[in-house]
């Protein structure tokens, strides 16, 4: 569990100032949805929570700790993208607890660990399986898998759906809407679709040319001419 705090971050590219200042407060176990025209700069500011582009001034916290200088691994957080490049030779299982494999974590931790991250995914059933023997929200499971695996503060989405047919979309966002019950997390989600925003957010945060334009709950945000 961790809130996320934004104080005037800026970004950057060379002379261009893509991000202007922004301000947010995400609560713990919050989900909020960053929505706005292509270009707007939501990939960016996900990007720069997750620790994958650097900031140009202003504060990230994650948990009340200041992040602005930690690689992604120290921020307490997993982000799951719309290519969810799993290992193509590895099964489901291996797939879930290569993380903490690499992370050395005890063999019988990862087992528990896996099972119930499978568990909570519906993945069981699954778990001998490759990636080639999955449908496409299947491996959007397991994607989501590894991400829980790793027990974060806060989950960072971006664009998650994009790749998947209209019929797998819809399922999906049940799908991630049933989990942030189940595992009471901390959730910043990027997407272009209001539908999608409508659905799973708490808050909505509509992004315009690098600035916060408006934040609300999907009724305050969508409902109003
Ligand atoms: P969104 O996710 O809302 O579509 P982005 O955050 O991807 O928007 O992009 C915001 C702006 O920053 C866009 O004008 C984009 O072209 C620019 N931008 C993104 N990444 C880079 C980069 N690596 N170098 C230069 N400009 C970039
Ligand atoms: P998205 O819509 O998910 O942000 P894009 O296709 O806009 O994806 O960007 C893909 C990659 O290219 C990202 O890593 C982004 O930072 C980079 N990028 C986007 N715009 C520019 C740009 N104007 N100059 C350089 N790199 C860019």
């Amino acid at each position: 569990m961790a809130s996320i705090n934004l104080n005037t971050v800026v970004k950057r590219y060379g002379k261009t100032e893509v991000v202007h200042g922004i301000n947010l407060d995400i609560a713990h176990n919050e989900f909020v949805v960053l929505v706005g025209p292509s270009g707007c700069g939501k990939s960016t500011t996900l990007r720069m929570i997750a620790g994958l582009e650097d900031i140009s001034g202003g504060e990230i916290r994650i948990g009340d700790v200041l992040v602005n200088d930690l690689p992604p691994r120290k921020r307490n957080i997993s982000m799951v993208f719309q290519n969810y490049a799993l290992y193509p030779h590895m099964s489901v299982r291996e797939n879930l607890g290569f993380g903490l494999k690499i992370a050395k974590r005890p063999p019988d931790e990862i087992v528990r660990r896996v099972d119930e991250a499978a568990d909570i995914l519906g993945l069981t059933e699954l778990m001998e399986r490759t990636p080639a023997e999955l449908s496409g929200g299947q491996r959007q499971r397991v994607a989501m898998g590894r991400a829980i695996v790793r027990q974060p503060g806060a989950f960072l989405f971006d664009e998650p759906l994009s790749n998947l047919d209209a019929k797998l979309r819809v399922q999906m966002r049940t799908e991630i809407k049933k989990l942030h019950q189940k595992v009471k997390t901390t959730v910043v989600y990027v997407t272009h679709d209001q539908v999608e925003a409508m659905t799973l957010a708490d808050r909505i945060v509509v992004m315009k040319d690098g600035h916060i334009e408006q934040v609300g709950t999907p009724m305050e945000v969508f409902n109003h001419p």
